[in-house]
């Protein structure tokens, strides 16, 4: 049996959502993954947008995942998608 899912990538590109929908049970399963998901390593300009955002806000990204607002909307269109 192939599981269906779909990955969302965080902006810092250092964490990404996975959505599984599980139609039989009605319910779509949500994990949060850090560094390595897809095999990607982070890049030179990535590390330059983590270092600006805790001089700017004292914290890295990895409290939050930030979506962009096309990711957001992939996310929306793929979740309505599935519970049909
Ligand atoms: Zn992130």
């Amino acid at each position: 049996m192939e599981i269906k899912h779909q990955f969302f990538d965080c902006e810092c590109h250092t964490e990404c959502i996975e959505l599984q929908p599980e139609k039989e049970d009605e319910r779509i399963y949500f994990s949060i993954y850090t560094f390595g998901c897809k095999d990607t390593k982070t890049s030179f300009k990535e590390k330059i947008k983590h270092i600006k955002r805790i001089i700017k806000f004292g914290t890295p990204f990895e409290d939050q995942i930030v979506l962009s607002n096309e990711t957001a909307k992939q996310m929306a269109e793929y979740i309505l998608e599935e519970i049909k």
